[in-house]
């Protein structure tokens, strides 16, 4: 039915412990700096953010990291009404955005929560930067959330 939100319940709980590899240690390694790393092609120069370790285009291992700015662009978003807790889906407080970002200086699009304004007042094309937990744990939420500016 149009306008109506369909949730999803997913009655499974994973708990893995595992590395991540080099490319996301290093990555996470860099939030913990409040630096964010991305990673570039020496083919066809694009730089992915987080790092991979295979260009998606033309198949060459990638080892050289370089540092993006920490502004960008929400190329894309969806308002999110649940969130996970431990492995359990729950209810959202409030609605919240989710957002696809694009740093200068990078080629792919980075996924974090987007804050500053309300769901239904953000659009495509804002300006975001991003914004630190403090202090930074060397994990994948020291980079908290990206800011409207
Ligand atoms: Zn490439």
């Amino acid at each position: 039915m149009p306008g109506e939100t369909i949730k999803s319940m997913v009655p499974i709980t994973f708990l893995y412990k595992n590395r991540v590899g080099q490319a996301l240690e290093t990555y996470i390694g860099g939030l913990k700096e409040k630096k964010i790393l991305g990673i570039r092609c020496p083919e066809c120069e694009k730089v992915y953010v987080p790092p991979r370790t295979v260009c998606g285009c033309c198949h060459k291992k990638l080892d050289l990291y370089v540092e993006v700015d920490q502004r960008g662009t929400l190329e894309n978003f969806t308002v999110a009404h649940v969130t996970i807790e431990g492995g359990e889906i729950k209810d959202a407080p409030e609605p919240y955005v989710i957002g696809m970002i694009k740093l200068e200086g990078a080629d792919s699009l980075l996924s974090a929560v987007v804050k500053g304004l309300p769901p239904e007042k953000v659009k495509m094309g804002a300006k975001v930067k991003a914004v630190w937990k403090e202090p930074t744990e060397n994990n994948y939420g020291d980079l908290a959330y990206f800011e409207i500016v």
